[in-house]
């Protein structure tokens, strides 16, 4: 499918010889976080605020009505959040976790468990932060990168079932729901699982708070994979979803289709009240929280053209396109592809490298001096080190090929691939990496490595 926009303006980018690759890499200590974005020739780091905005937004940035209180642009969103979602209530905030941190501080006490279908980085500290227990009822299938399960994202009920039988429903305040999971690969959870997972939640009076960051390319695939929904329309899907739900935390910077943003919206009025009064404290006046009025007036125009089939549809098929590529070279990758990205193995990628001297790393470091294609490690680098100061080894050491919304081609995708393909018949001389430089926490935004020898 070719795009559905035209282009109307143009941000050249940088066009580099591979011996200023090989400087700036070194310079990056071999991590692609450390990259100076003007060396960068295809920017997939990540799909989050980098999305392009449209016409129609860049006008609405002209509308703020920047308003201490009771701006009109809050209006729009709210009025966007109801009619698109559902929801009565919306909190607006500077980011998803600026949500998660008021969600998680109104309903969660001390010792309380909050299950999650796999969990997100943010999502998680913020429950944890708030003395909760996190547990991933998410099915086996989605942490093995070989199941082809149409719905990865799915919750195992059994799971949730023998939680509630273990530590009794009150201490479950709600159940994290996010639609697609991040983490399983942007992997989507089917419209049957919701309802099973929301009726056996009713019957024992447990909430259920959705992540709705992906809540759009989640609808597209219950309409391509879903039996019974392949005539309706993206925006009856995603109301159907968030019908079975009390609330959602939003990242704006996803499907929102801006750059920055996000919000908390709610059903029940007591709720609601709480979270106005932690929203003065942490983000701002209940009628903006943390943002701009122009910010909200582009986040409401964005959430209505995220709905268009033709946006949504282009989006999962210029992801398929670049997977089916790779797949078709033989390049090892995670099946079936999600929403937002391509993750290649890098364990059958270099099965010379171990974990330990960071395959993954190197290949997202191979890929940059190769193309100028920026990537990101998801492996031993990300998973960090347990309290006794052990590497945590993941099952799955994997690059990260995240496509930004409405900015690339593909012929950029072309590229992408060739380069990887490239790579990969000259695999089995390349060697591994070790740390240079390495931060105690979060490591692998500012770890520095140099090749072995
Ligand atoms: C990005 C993301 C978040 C956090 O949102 P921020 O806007 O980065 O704070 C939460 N959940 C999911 C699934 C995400 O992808």
């Amino acid at each position: 499918m070719a795009e559905p926009y035209k282009i109307k303006m143009v941000e050249p980018i940088a066009v580099t010889t591979r011996e200023h690759r090989e400087k700036a890499l070194k310079k990056a200590g071999y991590n692609t976080f450390l990259l100076d974005s003007q060396d960068v020739y295809i920017d997939l780091l990540t799909d989050s605020g980098t999305n392009a905005m449209s016409d129609n937004q860049w006008a609405g940035l002209m509308l703020g009505d920047e308003a201490y209180a009771g701006s009109r642009n809050f209006e729009h969103l709210q009025k966007a959040v109801r009619e698109l979602y559902g929801f009565k209530h919306v909190v607006p905030t500077h980011q998803g976790r600026g949500a998660e941190n008021i969600l998680s501080q109104i309903m969660i006490k001390p010792g309380d468990y909050v299950p999650g279908n796999m969990y997100f980085t943010t999502t998680r500290a913020h429950q944890e932060l708030n003395g909760a227990i996190f547990r991933d009822i998410i099915i086996d299938e989605a942490h093995d990168s070989q199941s082809e399960h149409p719905f990865k994202g799915n919750i195992d009920l059994e799971k949730l079932r023998a939680l509630i039988d273990e530590v009794g429903a009150e201490r479950i305040p709600y159940i994290c729901l996010a639609v697609t999971v991040n983490l399983a690969g942007g992997q989507p959870v089917a419209l049957n699982n919701i309802k099973a997972v929301y009726q056996l939640a009713r019957e024992h009076k447990i909430k259920i708070m959705m992540d709705a960051t992906r809540c759009v390319e989640n609808a597209c695939f219950i309409k391509q994979r879903e039996k019974g929904y392949e005539e309706k329309t993206i925006k009856e899907i995603v109301r159907e979803m968030f019908s079975f739900a009390d609330g959602c935390t939003m990242s704006g910077k996803k499907d929102g289709l801006v750059n920055i943003g996000g919000f908390l919206a709610l059903n029940d009025d007591d709720l609601y009240q709480k979270a106005t009064s932690l929203v003065v404290v942490y983000e701002g006046m209940p009628s903006y929280g943390g943002m701009t009025g122009r910010d909200m007036e582009a986040l409401a125009r964005g959430m209505y053209e995220s709905m268009d089939y033709n946006f949504i549809t282009h989006r999962l098929a210029q992801i398929e396109y670049l997977g089916d590529k790779l797949d078709a070279a033989g390049i090892p990758i995670v099946k079936p592809v999600g929403g937002h990205a391509i993750f290649l193995d890098a364990r059958e990628f270099y099965p010379q490298i171990p974990q330990d001297e960071f395959p993954a790393q190197m290949l997202a470091a191979q890929l940059y001096l190769q193309s100028g294609v920026r990537s990101m490690e998801r492996g031993i680098v990300s998973a960090g080190r347990d309290q006794r100061g052990n590497h945590y080894y993941p099952k799955l050491e994997l690059v990260r090929l995240t496509i930004p919304r409405r900015v690339y081609t593909y012929a950029h995708l072309d590229v992408v691939a060739n380069a990887v393909i490239d790579l990969y018949k000259t695999r089995d001389q390349v060697k591994g990496l070790r740390f240079v430089y390495e931060p105690p926490v979060l490591r692998f935004f500012t770890a520095r490595f140099e090749p072995l020898p």
